[in-house]
């Protein structure tokens, strides 16, 4: 199945760079991302295909002609000349030789001078367009998977939905949100924009995302795509068994009658390889969501709401790594601060961690500014 997430979208190369000692390639720069090309392919200003890390893409002899491998291709991070690449180029012609299946297709190109809108036509049966304008999403036109990692969904590799599974899930409250961290690479603008915004930066943890709410009286708990059931057999599960039993918190809620829903990451044995040498499964909160604001709480309001209900934020939050403001610094020191051990209490000592969270402490245009910084240090030993 093709991805949700947007793997491969048209951009500008912003800026290219020698890589000393090399001839060949240079060093291109699209967003915030700085990926590796073939020297001398691109100009400064181009519009260029930008394909992200985690990419599977099809087999790729038949559009990129310096490339012969015959099957799918995964886009991760590399280093190559000690230099780090995270992602790969497509010139916007190659769109044109893209074969799309076994579709005789017939393409050619118009260039709308006003608007500096491209599009490129596909003549099969029906005619489609494919719009190149900056930002245009070509994930699904060029047949891009996204590269499978053990979380997320119903928990595929995660033996704690095991016993939960073979129960049946429901879907996902309507009036819950599914938050995505995006990463600063796609959000160079942020620099600038929030340079004096407050963030609170907190460890992002390796484990599968746990909502647990309540809603004037309904209380439920739900992985990352469904609600959970509540039955004798999934009572057993570690999930309920942390949130519900030892935590008590669907109870908590409940009593302080606040229409809140608990974000948080549960982690521990049979859970992403536990990483942390966990003896026993912990659950630590990473957000809350105030159901009658539709807004995420900020920090100062998540603390507030964690000591109502008595579970105190300093042992029950992720890792809280500091305030910080990002005026004056450049990208590359955000993912910099990235990089680095994990601080989660408990944890066997020098485990990398995945990377960091930013989150604002108060609200701009009525919301809390989010993103991830993932360690390029942690990608690379992946
Ligand atoms: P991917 O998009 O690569 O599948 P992901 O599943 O980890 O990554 P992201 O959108 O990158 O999802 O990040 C958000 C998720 O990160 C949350 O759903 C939560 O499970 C997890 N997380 C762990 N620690 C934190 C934290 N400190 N702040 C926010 N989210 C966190
Ligand atoms: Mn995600
Ligand atoms: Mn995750």
């Amino acid at each position: 199945e093709v991805s949700d997430r947007q793997l491969a979208y048209v951009h500008k190369i912003i800026d290219l760079e020698p890589i000393v000692g090399a001839d060949v390639i240079e060093i291109a720069t699209v967003l915030g991302w700085r990926v590796i090309v073939k020297k001398g392919l691109y100009k400064v200003g181009d519009l260029v295909v930008y394909v992200e890390i985690d990419s599977l893409l099809p087999p790729w002899n038949y559009f990129i002609s310096d490339r012969l491998d015959k099957c799918n291709f995964k886009i991760k991070t590399i280093k190559m000349r000690g230099q780090l690449s995270q992602g790969y180029c497509i010139p916007i012609k190659e769109l044109l030789n893209h074969p799309h299946k076994q579709l005789k297709a017939v393409y050619h190109e118009e260039e709308n001078i006003d608007s500096g809108v491209k599009e490129i036509h596909r003549v099969d049966r029906e005619e489609t367009v494919l719009k190149i304008e900056i930002g245009s999403n070509v994930t699904e036109f060029i047949g891009i998977k996204k590269i499978q990692d053990h979380h997320g969904g119903g928990g595929g590799g995660n033996n704690i939905f095991k016993r939960i599974k073979s129960n049946g899930m429901s879907p996902f409250p309507s009036f819950l949100v599914k938050s995505d961290q995006p990463r600063i690479q796609n959000l160079p603008h942020y620099m600038e924009t929030y340079e004096d915004v407050e963030f609170e930066v907190t460890e992002k943890l390796e484990g599968s995302s746990i909502t647990a709410y309540h809603n004037n009286g309904k209380t439920g708990i739900c992985s990352r795509n469904y609600e959970l059931k509540h039955t004798t057999e999934t009572a057993e599960s570690e999930i309920f068994t942390t949130l519900v039993g030892r935590l008590d918190i669907l109870k908590r809620l409940e009593e302080a009658k606040i229409n809140v829903a608990l974000q948080g990451e549960i982690i521990g044995p049979k859970i992403q390889g536990n990483i942390y040498g966990l003896p026993e499964t912990q659950y630590k909160v990473y957000d809350i969501y105030l159901i009658d604001s539709n807004r995420y709480a900020t920090q100062p309001e998540r603390v507030d709401i964690m000591n109502t209900i008595g579970l105190k934020w300093d042992d029950h939050g992720v890792p809280f790594l500091g305030v910080h403001k990002i005026g004056g610094k450049k990208l590359s020191d955000i993912l910099d601060m990235a990089n680095g051990f994990s601080q989660l209490k408990g944890s066997k000592p020098k485990v990398l961690r995945e990377g960091i969270v930013f989150k604002s402490n108060t609200l701009r245009h009525d919301r809390v500014i989010h993103f991830k910084s993932i360690s390029n240090q942690y990608l690379l030993k992946k």
